[in-house]
C-alpha cells in the first residue's frame, strides 16, 4: 500500500464535528456586521510580495521570518501567501478607486499564512475576520470599531475578555520618541537581547516589547510616548476615551502597547483573554492614517482591526458556550424498491418546502435506519414500507422533545404540510 500523505505542518483540517462551531460564529459575525453597516471585500490569497515589504514594514517579525514568500515557477513573479488582510484590502480599495471622495466600512474574512512555531492558538494557517473603515478622522470611528467588539463577546456569549488601550502618535511624535528611546536603549545596550540589539535602531518601539524578564525594568522606564503626544493626538486620545467611558466599556491603558505591524498610528487596542495561555490576544487594531498613502493611494485615515478565529472558537469550546445544532428536521427511513422510490420523491418535496431533510442511503433494516435517524438528531423520522408506499402514507415518527415516541399516519401529499406545523 502506498504511503499515506499528511497535511502540512501547522495547516489544520477542521472536521465535521468542529464545524458547527464554525457556522455559529459565522452566522453570529454575518449579522454583527450587517447591525453596524458593513460590506464585505474578498480579495486573493497571494499577492505580490511588495505589498507587504512595504505595507506591513520591513522590520517586522511578519517580514523578516513569517512570510510564505515564493516565485511564480512560470513567469518568476514574487509572490507571497497573504500574512495578513489589511494590506491587500488597502491595494483593492486603491485600485478600484474606492477611496475617492468616499468613505469605506469593509470587512474579509479567510485564511492567513504565517510561517511560526505551531503552537495551541498559534498556527501556520489559521483564519482571520478583519473590519477596516476608510475616510473618518475623527476617534468615533476608532470607539465604534472597539464598541463593536464589545458587543461581538457579547452576541457569542463569551466573557472575561480585557481590553488594553495605548496612543502611538503621529509620525513626528514617533520620530521625536524614537530619538529618546535610541538614545536611552543605546545607554543599556550592555543588558540587551540578540532581539534587542537587532531592533535597536530598526524598531527600538518593539524592543520594549519584549517577554525577556531581564528587561523588564529598564523597559519600565524607557521614554514614554506618551510624553511625546502633541495637541492633536492627545484631542483624539481624550475623545475615544470619552467614548469608551459613555459607552461603559473598561479598558487598562498600556503604553507598551504597540503591536507587530509598522503601519499603525494613534489609537491601538488588543482584546486578550486569560484562557489561552500565551496565545492571548483574540482581536487587535487601531488607526493607520499614513498606509493608504505609503501603497501609493491619496492620503486617506483608517482604522481597523482583525480577529483570530481558531482563538475565538477554542475559546467558545473552553468556556462551554452552547452552540445551536444544525439537526435535520426529517430523517427519511425506507425500505423496499418502490418505497425508496416514494422516499426520494418525497424528500425533494419536504426540501422544497423549506424542511431539511436526509434521505437514508445505504439500505439496511429499520431497527439500523433507525439508529441512524436518532444520531443524526433529527425531529422526525419518516418511514416508508413497501406498505405505506402502496397506501399512499407514511409513519411519522417523533424523535425529540415530550412527545418523543409519538407515532401518526399521514398521507403523504399532506405530508410537508403536516411536519411544517408540527416542527
Ligand atoms: P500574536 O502577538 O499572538 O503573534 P499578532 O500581533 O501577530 O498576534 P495580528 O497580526 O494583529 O496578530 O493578527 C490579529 C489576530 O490574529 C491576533 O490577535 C490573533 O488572534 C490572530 N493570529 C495572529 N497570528 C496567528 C496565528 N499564527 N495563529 C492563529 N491566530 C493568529
Ligand atoms: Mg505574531
Amino acid at each position: 500500500m502506498a504511503q499515506t500523505i499528511q497535511g502540512i505542518r501547522g495547516m489544520n483540517d477542521i472536521l465535521p464535528q468542529e464545524g458547527a462551531r464554525w457556522q455559529y460564529f459565522d452566522a453570529v459575525v454575518r449579522d454583527w456586521l450587517a447591525a453596524y453597516g458593513y460590506n464585505q471585500i474578498r480579495t486573493p490569497i497571494v499577492e505580490a510580495t511588495p505589498l507587504f515589504v512595504r505595507g506591513v514594514g520591513e522590520h517586522t517579525d511578519i517580514v523578516e521570518k513569517e512570510m510564505y514568500a515564493f516565485e511564480d515557477s512560470l513567469n518568476g513573479e514574487q509572490l507571497v501567501l497573504r500574512p495578513e488582510g489589511t494590506a491587500g484590502c488597502v491595494r483593492a480599495c486603491i485600485q478600484h478607486g474606492l477611496l475617492y471622495n468616499q468613505t469605506q466600512r469593509l470587512w474579509y474574512t479567510g485564511p492567513m499564512f504565517r510561517h511560526e512555531r505551531p503552537q495551541k492558538g498559534r498556527y501556520r494557517q489559521f483564519h482571520q475576520v478583519g473590519v477596516e473603515a476608510f475616510g473618518f478622522d475623527g476617534p468615533d470611528v476608532d470607539a465604534e470599531m472597539i464598541v463593536m467588539l464589545a458587543d461581538l463577546w457579547r452576541r457569542l456569549g463569551l466573557t472575561g475578555l480585557q481590553l488594553e488601550l495605548n496612543s502611538l502618535g503621529d509620525a513626528p511624535e514617533r520620530a521625536a520618541h524614537r530619538e529618546a528611546l535610541i538614545a536611552y536603549l543605546e545607554r543599556h545596550v550592555d543588558i540587551l537581547d540578540d532581539d534587542g540589539k537587532r531592533r535597536l535602531y530598526t524598531n527600538p518601539l518593539r524592543v520594549l516589547d519584549t517577554k525577556n524578564p531581564a528587561l523588564q525594568e529598564m523597559a519600565e522606564h524607557a521614554p514614554k510616548l506618551a510624553d511625546f503626544l502633541g495637541e492633536a493626538s492627545r484631542a483624539h486620545f481624550d475623545g475615544l476615551r470619552a467614548l469608551l467611558d459613555q459607552a461603559g466599556i473598561g479598558y487598562k491603558l498600556n503604553d507598551r502597547l504597540v503591536r507587530g505591524l509598522d503601519y499603525y498610528n494613534r489609537s491601538v487596542f488588543e482584546w486578550t483573554t486569560d484562557k489561552l495561555g500565551a496565545q492571548a490576544t483574540v482581536a487587535a487594531g487601531g488607526r493607520y492614517d499614513g498606509l493608504v498613502e505609503q501603497l501609493g493611494g491619496k492620503p486617506c485615515n483608517a482604522v481597523g482591526f482583525a480577529m483570530g478565529i481558531e482563538r475565538l472558537i477554542l475559546l467558545l469550546e473552553t468556556q462551554g458556550v452552547e452552540m445551536p445544532r444544525a439537526a435535520p428536521d426529517v430523517y427519511l427511513v425506507h425500505s423496499g424498491e418502490a418505497a425508496s422510490r416514494t422516499a426520494f420523491g418525497l424528500a425533494g418535496e419536504l426540501r422544497a418546502a423549506g424542511l431539511k431533510v436526509v434521505l437514508h442511503a445505504g439500505g439496511g433494516s429499520f431497527k439500523s435506519q433507525f439508529k441512524k435517524a436518532d444520531a443524526s438528531g433529527a425531529s422526525f423520522a419518516v418511514v416508508i414500507g413497501d406498505e405505506e408506499a402502496a397506501a399512499g402514507t407514511v409513519n411519522v415518527k417523533r424523535l425529540t422533545g415530550a412527545a418523543a415516541g409519538e407515532q401518526q399516519v399521514v398521507a403523504q401529499n399532506a405530508l410537508a404540510a403536516h411536519l411544517g406545523a408540527a416542527a
